[in-house]
């Protein structure tokens, strides 16, 4: 089959998706700043290069594609068919590097928020006010993420293997998987 896109524009695209100041991030960032709050970028020092820090709040922000951090049961997120082994091993490593990054960042004291591409993409103006509303909260670690036809908050508990969200139905993430959970997750002692 032809390739339909040359090298560069390739390449363009695939940075857009995956590199830093994605139009998603660009999104929280702007509400962010339109409504009084300064922040810095990319901070190279802390675990995992969150995307927003707002160091008063001591909040950190990840926006995440969903494709890219294999959202699992997330519309967005589908393995490709071609090298399907390839993409597994990639994106499941991308989701458990980005757990990894959450655990580390809160034990050092910061709250975290992760903010998935599919809630910005159902709705951004709400989705963008929760970012606002959970940077003012006491919330400790949280995702935001679109569930059915609305977005939704859930809070995240931390286990040794990482960030587990409080979870109504089957719940997958790259290291376990649970189905039927009300209410925190504990990892099994
Ligand atoms: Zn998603």
């Amino acid at each position: 089959m032809a390739d339909v896109m040359s090298s560069e524009k390739r390449s363009a695209v695939m940075s857009n998706i995956r590199g830093k100041d994605t139009r998603p991030e660009i999104e929280v960032r702007r509400a962010l700043w339109h409504n009084g709050f300064r922040y810095r970028l990319h901070a190279k020092e802390l675990p995992g290069r969150p995307d927003i820090v707002l160091p008063r709040w001591k909040a950190s922000i990840f926006v995440h594609g969903c494709f890219w951090h294999r959202h699992e049961g997330c519309s967005l997120f589908q393995l490709p068919a071609t090298r399907p082994e390839f993409w597994d091993a990639k994106l499941s490593a991308n989701n458990a590097r980005g757990n990894r990054a959450v655990r580390a960042l809160a034990d050092a004291g910061w709250r975290v928020l992760v903010v998935w591409e599919c809630a910005l993409k159902l709705d951004t103006s709400s989705t963008t006010r929760r970012v606002i509303a959970w940077v003012r909260s006491q919330d400790r670690c949280s995702e935001l993420l679109r569930v059915g036809a609305r977005v939704r908050r859930n809070s995240m508990t931390l286990t040794s293997k990482g960030p587990i969200p409080h979870y109504r139905g089957v719940l997958h993430t790259a290291e376990v998987s649970f189905v039927g959970i009300v209410g925190p997750v504990r990892a099994p002692a």
